[in-house]
């Protein structure tokens, strides 16, 4: 079920310039993590973005590791009075369909699904903005991501915000340690984990 949890905001701008910019710089930004959370939302913030945090991701597997990355989100944006509307349905019946028979290309078929819900719930919300958490990560395919959440914000009429916040990364990772987030060990997916921690010493032939 979809929940929304409104927690108030803390932005960086004084309360007369917010509401000037309410209806031009409202964004929903789509959340991977807390801790890829910390420096993007501070970064769009001091640009002046309102920012909103979606949490949908039918990419994270197992199911306690799904709920470990939401609710360390929950508390983070408790903390931060970050408003956070999240998916917490496990979606993933719907996250294989996309990606079984794709599994080399099965990054592009999860940036779709994650950015194109984004979008979607951005149109519903009212936004007119969107981005996404994933820019600060230096495993991503950026082209990629730019592309796909460009195409997604269009199909609803809305505006993918790009920026190449990679640089950002060691002090989001930084961030976290200090407040004591938890950090996950892979991106997200089964076949991440698989990568993260099977090494075998002669590959299975296929
Ligand atoms: S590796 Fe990461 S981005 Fe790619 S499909 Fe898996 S969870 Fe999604």
């Amino acid at each position: 079920m979809l929940k929304k949890i409104f927690m108030g905001e803390k932005g960086f701008c004084t309360p007369i310039h917010r509401a000037g910019l309410k209806k031009i710089m409202e964004m929903l930004m789509h959340i991977c993590c807390a801790p890829c959370s910390t420096v993007t939302n501070r970064f769009f913030r001091d640009l002046g973005y309102g920012v909103s945090g979606y949490f949908y991701n039918p990419n994270i597997h197992p199911y306690r590791e799904f709920r470990k990355r939401l609710e360390t989100l929950k508390e983070y944006c408790k903390e931060e009075e970050i408003p956070l509307m999240v998916e917490d349905r496990y979606l993933l019946d719907l996250f294989l369909r996309e990606t079984v028979f794709n599994e080399e290309d099965r990054c592009r078929y999860c940036y779709r699904m994650r950015l194109l819900e984004t979008a979607r719930k951005a149109e519903e919300e009212g936004l007119p903005y969107i981005s996404s958490t994933l820019l600060i990560s230096p495993y991503q395919d950026h082209e990629l991501l730019k592309n796909i959440g460009t195409q997604s914000a269009e199909k609803y009429g809305r505006i993918f915000v790009y920026q190449d916040l990679r640089h950002m990364f060691n002090e989001s990772v930084n961030l976290s340690r200090e407040k004591g987030l938890y950090r996950q060990p892979y991106c997200g997916c089964i076949y991440s984990e698989r990568e993260r921690y099977y090494k075998p010493k002669n590959k299975p032939e296929n």
